[in-house]
């Protein structure tokens, strides 16, 4: 029985047998008894008439019938007769409750086991009118433990048969039960040839079903996207490598040419070079984009704890020529805090960011970094009063290669992934990145690690 339901089944089924049967056989116990009573009550008051009819003198000669006995007591207990033994040899009998109560009540009964638990005597004692006789009917009787082991063949077949009939039982009723179970299609679930019980289950199963149509069309959805945003993207990256390509082409093409006098060749090789320069920049920053977003971090770049004051230091120093240059101010203000960062990536974070506020800035203006902590977090905030983003552009520039003035970007070296290899960064980082920012006024951009 291998079967959990089947089990269960039968155990019920075994228990009811079971129960049944002992409540019938203690029935028919105390029915039995009864009428052994009943028996006895009805010999010993024949006996007595016998005796007061005839004396008790009478009852030596009498049929008695088996297991019985018939003892006459004088009312100070004395034992004139007994159909079993010499009245002589027998005790004062004014002690057994029997004959007590007969004294007292007209009539009395006992019950005693003998040697046994096996077997037990039943005693009925019934005073005579005259008050001047007690006469006790005493029969032995065999005790339910004896009929049980009397009975123990015919009760052992009857205990095998329940045993049967369960097991018959439990196993055509899980198979009823299950059939529908069985029957029913998990892609599409029917509720109405099902019995009650399981309907719940089943509408479980149908809204499952739904739930599970739903997600598989938001991932068939999200897979489409993805699938935009990659073939957008090879075709911004070939766009992206093109341009510097068919520059270096022409101008090679043309001094392969003769085209170009001698005195310009470096020039133009100054050209090539550029836009070399421009791809090399390009193909870094797809491989570092490309990099983050597969999640792969390069050996070396574990988790450990960083000062994000230090960072932003370092970061100001390795720009300051550059800013100087463009006559912007770069400044780092802040206290020392520890997180857990991976160092090349938090460095590439801010890096872009205040490489953007110098890039995007002019002549005279400058570039805060200030970092501090804010309630639980590490927060750095890079401030620029540079040419600002218009509202529009502003979600946008997170976007790989959305720059809001293409050519301005191409100028001051950008290629519009900067800020895509921020964001997927502190996505790294579980950390989060704000943005305020007005046209002509300047921008802010804060970032918030967990602390
Ligand atoms: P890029 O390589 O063009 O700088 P980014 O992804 O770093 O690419 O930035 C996207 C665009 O966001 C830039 O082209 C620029 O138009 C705008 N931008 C970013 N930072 C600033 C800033 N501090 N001030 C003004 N514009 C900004």
């Amino acid at each position: 029985m291998r079967s959990e339901l089947t089990k269960h089944i039968f155990t019920a089924c075994m228990v009811v047998f079971l129960m049944s049967f002992g409540l019938i056989l203690y029935v028919m116990n105390t029915y039995l008894a009864q009428r052994n009573l009943a028996e006895l009550q009805d010999k010993a008051l024949f006996f007595l008439a016998v005796t007061e009819k005839n004396g008790w003198e009478s009852l030596s000669g009498a049929e008695i019938g088996n297991y019985n006995r018939i003892t006459v007591i004088a009312p100070d207990g004395n034992v004139l007769y007994d159909s079993a033994f010499p009245a002589k040899q027998l005790p004062n009998h004014s002690d057994r409750l029997e004959f007590r109560d007969a004294l007292r009540n007209g009539q009395g009964f006992s019950e005693r086991y003998s040697e046994s638990l096996l077997k037990k005597t039943l005693n009925y004692a019934v005073k005579s009118k005259d008050s001047n006789m007690i006469l006790r009917v005493s029969a032995e009787r065999d005790t339910v433990w004896m009929l049980l082991i009397r009975m123990l063949s015919p009760m052992l077949t009857i205990v095998f048969l329940m045993v049967i009939l369960s097991v018959l039982l439990a196993f055509f009723s899980t198979k009823k039960i299950m059939k529908p179970i069985n029957q029913l299609d998990p892609e599409n679930p029917d509720d109405r040839n099902i019995y009650d019980e399981m309907k719940p289950f089943v509408r479980r199963l149908i809204l499952q079903n739904q739930q599970i149509h739903r997600q598989m069309d938001q991932l068939q959805e999200e897979h489409k996207k993805q699938d935009t945003i990659r073939r957008e993207f090879t075709a911004n990256v070939s766009h992206e490598l093109k341009t510097p390509l068919t520059s270096i082409s022409g101008f090679a093409e043309i001094i392969r040419d003769g085209y170009v006098q001698e005195k310009d060749i470096s020039h133009f090789a100054d050209n090539i070079h550029k836009e070399a320069q421009r791809m090399i920049v390009l193909v870094n920053d797809i491989l570092k984009l490309s990099r983050l977003e597969s999640g792969s971090l390069e050996i070396g770049n574990e988790r450990e704890k960083i000062d994000l004051f230090a960072v932003c230091r370092s970061i100001q120093e390795r720009l300051a020529l550059s800013a100087g240059k463009q006559g912007v101010m770069i400044s780092c203000e802040g206290e020392e805090i520890m997180i857990m960062g991976i160092p090349n990536i938090l460095d590439e974070i801010i890096y872009n960011i205040c490489d953007n506020a110098i890039k995007y800035n002019q002549p005279g203006g400058f570039v805060k970094i200030l970092v501090r902590k804010q309630d639980a977090e590490a927060m750095v905030a890079i401030t620029d009063n540079g040419i600002g983003i218009p509202e529009q552009d502003q979600e946008r520039i997170f976007e790989r290669f959305y720059r809001v003035n293409k050519s301005h970007s191409k100028e001051v070296g950008g290629t519009g992934l900067g800020l895509s290899i921020v964001k997927h960064g502190m996505a790294l980082h579980h950390a989060r990145i704000t943005l305020e920012s007005k046209e002509c006024e300047g921008t802010c951009v804060r970032l918030y690690f967990p602390g």
